[in-house]
């Protein structure tokens, strides 16, 4: 999508710093990180949220978990524990429309989420 802003990334017409990189997903640093860890993990291909995830591009999601464990583990942080996070819409804050996952790791987490 030629608007958004995570296509850009993708396309690497805005720049990022990389964390890892296949045919159906990047991911990448946040920069405005809220953990000493945190990086976004994304499909390659446009899609809003969780929302928008169906039978048809599932796949892509699976395939992103397989990536956050295995990115875990080679990171460093994947036997302590981590949080996975997808805001999703206005009432989840969600504040980039293309579906991502938030990775944090490096400090205990807190719960309820705010
Ligand atoms: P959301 O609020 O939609 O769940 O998450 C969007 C995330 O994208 C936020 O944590 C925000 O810090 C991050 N973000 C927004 N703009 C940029 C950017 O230009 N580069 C990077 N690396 N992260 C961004
Ligand atoms: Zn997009």
């Amino acid at each position: 999508m030629s608007d958004c802003l995570f296509c850009k990334i993708i396309a690497g017409e805005i720049p990022s710093k990389k964390v890892y990189e296949d045919d159906l997903c990047y991911a990448f640093y946040d920069i405005n990180p809220q953990a000493p860890t945190h990086f976004l993990v994304v499909p390659k291909e446009h899609m809003q949220s969780v929302s928008a995830v169906t039978d048809g591009n599932a796949p892509v999601v699976g395939h992103i978990f397989a990536v956050i464990a295995r990115l875990a583990g080679e990171l460093g942080f994947g036997e302590a524990g981590y949080r996975v996070v997808s805001n999703i819409g206005e009432a989840g804050q969600q504040t980039v429309p293309h579906l991502h996952f938030h990775v944090l790791a490096g400090r205990d987490m807190t719960w309820p989420p705010g």
